[in-house]
C-alpha cells in the first residue's frame, strides 16, 4: 500500500487526504496547529464561499494565471459540487454565481472533511511543532516533534503566509526551498490598502460605491468597481482587495514607485452627465451652502471632504461657485486622487501572491516534474484568485488532483 505524507491540514491538504485514502493509499496528515482547516471557519464571513459558477483566466493571478485553469479543468467545478455533495455539504449558488454551504457555515464544511478523513482513517499528525522534511532514496522522510515517519509520495499543502493566526505562517515556503524548488517571494493581497492622505481620518467608516484604479505615476495597473470602504488609513471593500496584490507586489519590488488611487464616486454617469447635473442643481439651489450641496448625491462628510480639497468654504452659496471651481469640483468627484504606500499586512491579507513556480509542476497531478513522489497543492504554489470562492476552488482542485496522483 503506498505511504502518502500530507504537510498542512488546510482545504488543500484535506481534500488531497481524502482522495488519497479513497484511492487506496495510507495516509498520514501532519498539521502544526492543534486543529484542522481553522481557515476555512473564517472564509466568506463565516459561509465560506466555496466555489463560483464563473471561471476565467483572468480571476487567477501569478506568474503564469493560466495555470489555475489547467488544473481546474482536470477538477473543476461538477466535480467540486460532487465532491461536496459526496461528504454531506450540499453547495447552493446566489444570484451572482458565487457558491456556499446551504448551512451557510463555513463550521460545517470544516466539520465534513474532518469526518470523511476519520472515515478514511487519515491519520493525523497534529501540533507538529517544527517539521522538517528530506528525501530519503525514492522516498521521503519527515521528522517533528511527534516522531519520524517515512513515505513514499509527499505531497506540500501548508498554505501561504496570510492571517498566520490560522496556521500558515509561511514555514511552507521553506519546506518547499529545502527540497530545491523554486520560490517567487510572497506579499499581502486581498488586503486593505493604506495612504498618508489625513483626510481619511475624517472619512473613516463611509461605505460608498465607486471604482478605483491603480496608477503607478501614469500607468494604469487595474481597475475595480463596488463598494468602497474608506478607513482611517486608507481604503477597503472588495474591489480595492482585488487591484491590493498589484499594488503590494509593485510596492515590494521598487521602494521607488509612486502609486496613486484614483476613485471615480460618480462610476455611473459620464463626466458630461455630472456636469450637467452640477450645473441644474446650481441653477435651481443656487443659493444653498456648498456644506449642504451635495448632501443626498454623496454621503455627506465625503461632501464636505471635496469641498475643503479644492480650497472652497462651506458657507459659500453654491451659485457663486465659479467655472473652474464647478470643474475641479468635478474632477474630484470622478477622479479623486491620493496615494497609496502599503497595506495592512500579512495579519489582515486573505491570501498570498507568490509561491512555488508553478512553472515545476505538472498540472494534471501536482507532481513537480523533476521529483517524482513529490507534489504542491493550494495557495502554497504562485496562484492567487480573486474575491468569489476562486481561491478555495483552486485549493480544492489542486489539492484532490494531488491526492490522487500522489496514491497512484
Ligand atoms: C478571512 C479570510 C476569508 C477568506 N474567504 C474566502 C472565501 O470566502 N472564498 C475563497 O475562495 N477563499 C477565501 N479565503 C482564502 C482561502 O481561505 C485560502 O486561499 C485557502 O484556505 C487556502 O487553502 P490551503 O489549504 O492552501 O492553505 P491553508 O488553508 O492556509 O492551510 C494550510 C495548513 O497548513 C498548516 N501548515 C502550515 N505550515 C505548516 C508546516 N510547516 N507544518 C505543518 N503544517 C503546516 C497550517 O496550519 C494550515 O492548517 C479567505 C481567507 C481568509 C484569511
Amino acid at each position: 500500500m503506498k505511504r502518502v505524507g500530507i504537510i498542512g491540514g488546510g482545504a488543500a491538504g484535506m481534500t488531497a487526504a481524502i482522495a488519497a485514502a479513497g484511492n487506496g493509499a495510507q495516509v498520514t496528515l501532519f498539521e502544526r496547529t492543534a486543529k484542522l482547516g481553522k481557515k476555512i471557519l473564517s472564509t466568506g464571513n463565516g459561509r465560506c464561499n466555496l466555489a463560483n459558477d464563473y471561471l476565467a483566466e483572468n480571476c487567477f493571478h501569478g506568474r503564469h494565471p493560466e495555470f489555475a485553469l489547467q488544473v481546474i479543468r482536470h477538477f473543476g467545478l461538477k466535480e467540486t459540487l460532487d465532491f461536496f455533495e459526496h461528504i454531506g455539504i450540499h453547495p447552493i449558488k446566489n444570484s451572482e454565481g458565487y457558491y456556499y454551504p446551504r448551512s451557510m457555515q463555513a463550521a460545517s464544511v470544516a466539520k465534513a472533511l474532518i469526518r470523511e478523513l476519520e472515515r478514511l482513517k487519515v491519520k493525523v499528525v497534529d501540533e507538529t511543532g517544527n517539521l522538517r522534511v528530506r528525501p530519503h532514496g525514492d522516498s521521503f522522510q519527515i521528522n517533528c516533534e511527534k516522531g519520524s515517519f517515512a513515505v513514499d509520495s509527499l505531497i506540500l499543502a501548508c498554505g501561504g503566509q496570510a492571517a498566520p493566526q490560522t496556521g500558515s505562517d509561511g514555514s511552507g515556503y521553506a519546506l518547499a526551498a529545502g527540497l530545491g524548488l523554486k520560490v517567487i517571494p510572497a506579499v499581502p493581497a486581498l488586503v486593505p490598502l493604506t495612504s498618508p492622505w489625513k483626510g481619511f481620518k475624517e472619512l473613516s467608516g463611509i461605505r460608498t460605491a465607486g471604482r478605483i484604479t491603480l496608477y503607478a505615476g501614469e500607468r494604469k495597473i487595474a481597475s475595480e468597481a463596488g463598494e468602497l470602504q474608506l478607513c482611517d488609513y486608507g481604503l477597503s471593500g472588495i474591489p480595492v482587495f482585488q487591484i491590493s496584490g498589484f499594488a503590494a507586489r509593485l510596492l515590494t519590488e521598487n521602494k521607488k514607485t509612486v502609486l496613486e488611487a484614483e476613485i471615480n464616486f460618480m462610476e455611473e454617469f459620464s463626466n458630461g452627465e455630472v456636469k450637467q447635473y452640477l450645473y441644474h442643481q446650481i441653477r435651481q439651489r443656487g443659493a444653498v451652502r456648498c456644506g449642504d450641496f451635495l448632501t443626498g448625491l454623496l454621503p455627506e462628510k465625503l461632501g464636505l471632504q471635496l469641498f475643503k480639497r479644492i480650497g472652497v468654504s462651506y458657507d459659500l452659496p453654491a451659485g457663486r461657485l465659479s467655472d473652474r471651481q464647478i470643474g475641479e469640483l468635478i474632477r474630484e468627484m470622478t477622479a479623486f486622487r491620493v496615494p497609496i504606500t502599503g497595506n495592512l499586512g500579512f495579519d489582515r491579507a486573505q491570501v498570498c501572491s507568490g509561491g512555488v513556480d508553478t512553472a515545476q509542476i505538472d498540472p494534471t497531478t501536482m507532481e513537480v516534474k523533476r521529483i517524482p513522489g513529490l507534489f504542491v497543492a493550494g495557495e502554497l504554489l504562485d496562484i492567487d484568485g480573486i474575491c468569489g470562492g476562486y481561491n478555495l476552488q483552486f485549493a480544492w482542485s489542486s489539492g484532490y488532483l494531488a491526492g490522487r496522483g500522489a496514491a497512484q
